[in-house]
């Protein structure tokens, strides 16, 4: 039996009711075969696999609080600190009804390769709660983030783990939770990202996923001879990542015919007008119609269907499974010439496959998404030097990451002979960064 099969067959065992946690150590193992096949031997002395997938350390605690009618509420904390051969643990906080360890297991274990991808020094880790934020007061929701970070506070630092946001978790949460680390550790220091700009936060981390996409799959087009300009674009949602990738496909001399949102999408043929689009969402947080309403050149449509529309390029930024086989056969019928995930696991496992088995560049999440991260970790580096970049300082540190993503993603699967998958490419750049620590770091 090969050592992958080995590993799955102990870690299933291990692990029988975390289906979550399973599946994407499935993925990922499946899709590292050809660099683990390759370096068998050493990697089993190692006990490689075995230990890069059990966490380093989970955390599971109580965390009580108050309602507004002063009911005593419980709900369950979590935080997984994975592995931190290569920096200190990062990784979101999740704050929904359905986590529970699996997920976040699975979480934390992805967070691990993504965030080696980044090229910058951080380890993987993830958190999160069961509570559910919806409809809770702005008092609620304090009064959970403070009980939260008071047992969390035990167990991070700028040095040891950095956590940021996730769904549930925006700039509200953070700054709930920043507070209470403060008070309780009395240490003003960078323990979370996705902070304010006034205390700690990081320019271009609202642009970063949507400008890094755009910024790699630049790199993809040049290097296959290729430019953004003139280029048709197809993009899916309306939220943080579709807006900046818009905005800078736009400036790099595409034109971005669509956009969507969970109720409906909208094809302009002029082009998405991204001001009106920040009005709409941004602002007024209102539903397409509104888009359509105040600009002639749009259509609305109810439901789904941005990929039916010719383009050269797919960016799909909204949710996951999102582009599925028959969007994927329309794709490659009308044209299309490559997909960018900018949102998690848009793309469908078999629309993946019939992507790449007919010649479209399809660069996954993992390595096409990763400008969020890294933009995190470029707060991490400001707070530890006590200084704030500027917005084209961060700008260019973050075009350098994602080409350099690019090329270590092409190389990686080059050189196992999968040339052109960049979904194993990814894996396989991730993991051997990764390994490499481990193995220089002795049994540990
Ligand atoms: P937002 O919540 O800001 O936006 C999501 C957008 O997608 C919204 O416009 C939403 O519509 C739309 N949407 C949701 N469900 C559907 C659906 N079924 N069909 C069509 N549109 C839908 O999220 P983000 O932009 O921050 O995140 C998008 C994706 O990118 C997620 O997968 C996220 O995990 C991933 N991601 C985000 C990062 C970041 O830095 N923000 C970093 C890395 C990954 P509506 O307006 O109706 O809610």
């Amino acid at each position: 039996m090969s050592y992958v099969d080995e590993v799955l067959e102990i870690v299933q065992k291990k692990n029988a009711d975390q289906p979550e946690f399973l599946q994407a150590v499935t993925e990922v193992l499946d899709s590292l075969r050809p660099c683990i096949d390759a370096n068998e031997e050493l990697y089993r002395k190692n006990a490689i696999l075995e230990r890069i997938t059990e966490p380093d350390r989970q955390f599971m605690f109580r965390v009580p609080w108050v309602d507004d009618k002063g009911q005593v509420q419980v709900n369950r904390g979590f935080r997984v600190q994975f592995n931190n051969a290569i920096g200190p643990y990062k990784g979101g906080l999740r704050l929904h009804p359905s986590v529970n360890l699996g997920i976040i297991k699975f979480l934390g274990f992805e967070q691990i390769f993504k965030n080696s991808l980044t090229t910058l020094p951080i380890g993987g880790g993830k958190g999160g709660s069961d509570f559910d934020p919806k409809g809770k007061s702005d008092r609620e929701i304090m009064a959970f983030c403070q009980s939260f970070m008071t047992e969390l506070c035990k167990y991070i630092g700028a040095d040891v783990d950095v956590p940021a946001g996730d769904i549930g978790t925006g700039a509200r949460e953070i700054g709930f939770m920043f507070g209470q680390y403060k008070r309780i550790r009395g240490m003003y220091e960078g323990v979370l990202t996705g902070k304010g700009l006034t205390y700690g936060g990081s320019l271009v981390r609202t642009e970063a996923t949507g400008y890094g996409l755009l910024y790699l799959t630049q790199e993809l087009l040049k290097c296959h001879g290729e430019s953004m300009e003139g280029k048709t674009v197809c993009v899916s949602g309306a939220g943080n990542v579709a807006i900046y990738a818009i905005q800078k496909a736009h400036q790099l001399g595409a034109k971005c015919v669509t956009c969507s949102d969970s109720t409906g999408w909208i094809y302009d043929p002029e082009g998405i007008d991204v001001a009106l689009l920040k009005e709409v969402k941004e602002v007024k947080r209102a539903r397409l119609t509104e888009y359509a309403a105040a600009r002639p050149s749009a259509q609305y449509h109810e439901g789904r269907g941005v990929w039916q529309i010719k383009c050269d390029i797919a960016l799909p930024c909204a949710t996951q499974n999102e582009l599925l086989l028959d969007d994927a056969k329309q794709l490659v019928a009308n044209g299309c010439k490559a997909v960018c995930e900018g949102a998690n696991m848009p793309t469908t496992l078999d629309a993946t496959k019939y992507l790449q088995e007919n010649g479209v560049w399809f660069v996954g999440g993992k390595a096409a998404n990763a400008g969020g991260v890294a933009t995190s970790a470029l707060e991490m580096s400001q707070n530890s030097e006590r200084l704030s970049w500027t917005f084209e300082e961060v700008d260019a540190k973050l075009q350098n990451i994602m080409v350099t993503i690019y090329h270590n993603i092409d190389d990686a699967a080059k050189r196992y002979g999968v040339e052109g998958d960049y979904v194993a490419g990814a894996n396989i750049a991730g993991f051997e960064k990764v390994v490499e620590a481990m193995l220089a770091q002795g049994v540990c």
